[in-house]
């Protein structure tokens, strides 16, 4: 059986101060979740090496591409990627780089509201959507939502519930959906950014649900994944762990790895370094490039 890999890209999620077990998330999450974080997971730094706070444009692009994008860039860029950050995409990201090795990836969320076409001319692009549209070339729509082929970006469906014949589903059912596309591809990306907007609001009664639903998401995906499959969850930058202050944080994410040995003695310190944990030590790709960026 050949493995599949769930990658979980959570922004603004941050390891607390005080650790897990004193935190918001062991207030607002259910208890295995905070169990697993702790267990499965190891702490690595969202600075870059660059001063100010970890912001997500260049926090995503080193992620998902291996290259340093805040020392790209010269410092940490915030909100859509721009052209210079939309090349350091395009060049190589876990997509492209995957499917050049005939890997089959998919990037599970839905995007009910506009086309990726209609993105692109509205100059409207994340990170995710600048990576899907250079290497997958289409994303999951309304349709392949309601036929349990996408998932929605809130979980629930809760902030569309009404529009078509849209209902409610628990977060059990978003992870047994994940589950189902993941069968069908090497690796599968979802992305959650609903904690980094409630941490930004300091909205606490908002985070419990957020956060909430992460939680059971998360441990239905423990708990139904199959034998060959593994879960990789992490961060861009801290942001919600932290609601004292509207700000990202400087702590570091966790790199969570259940289903295959988590890479220990500070193996990886840095986020760009998980692009290079996914393809050469869990995927086996041959190093073909180096994190050097060349203009
Ligand atoms: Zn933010």
């Amino acid at each position: 059986m050949s493995k599949k890999v769930i990658m979980i890209m959570v922004d603004g999620f941050g390891i607390p101060e005080k650790g897990w077990f004193n935190s918001i998330y062991s207030d607002f999450c259910d208890r295995r979740f905070v169990n697993l974080l702790a267990d499965f997971s190891i702490p690595v730094s969202a600075k870059l090496g660059v001063e100010g706070i970890p912001q997500s444009a260049t926090g995503q692009t080193a992620l998902f591409t291996g290259f340093n994008a805040a020392k790209i860039m010269g410092m940490h860029m915030q909100g859509f990627p721009g052209p210079k950050l939309r090349e350091v995409i395009c060049r190589r990201n876990l997509f492209s780089n995957l499917m050049e090795k005939g890997k089959k990836v998919a990037f599970a969320n839905a995007y009910v509201q506009y086309t990726l076409e209609e993105l692109a001319s509205m100059r409207l692009k994340s990170v995710t959507t600048t990576m899907v549209e250079s290497s997958i070339g289409w994303v999951r729509n309304m349709e392949d939502l309601l036929s349990g082929k996408a998932v929605y970006h809130d979980l629930t469906r809760k902030t569309i519930k009404g529009n078509l014949s849209v209902q409610e589903i628990s977060p059990k059912q978003a992870a047994i959906d994940l589950l189902n596309i993941s069968k069908e591809h090497d690796f599968t990306l979802f992305e959650y950014f609903l904690t980094d907007r409630a941490g930004h609001k300091m909205d606490a009664n908002a985070l419990k649900e957020i956060l909430g639903n992460l939680s059971a998401f998360v441990c239905e995906l423990v708990d139904s994944a199959a034998e060959n499959t593994l879960i990789i969850l992490t961060g861009d930058h801290g942001n919600c762990e932290d609601i004292s202050t509207r700000k990202h944080t400087n702590n570091p994410v966790p790199l969570f790895v259940y289903g295959y040995p988590l890479p220990r003695d500070r193996k990886i310190t840095s986020i760009e370094e998980i692009y290079y944990f996914i393809i050469e030590d869990i995927f086996k790709i041959p190093k073909i490039s180096t994190g050097v960026f060349n203009g």
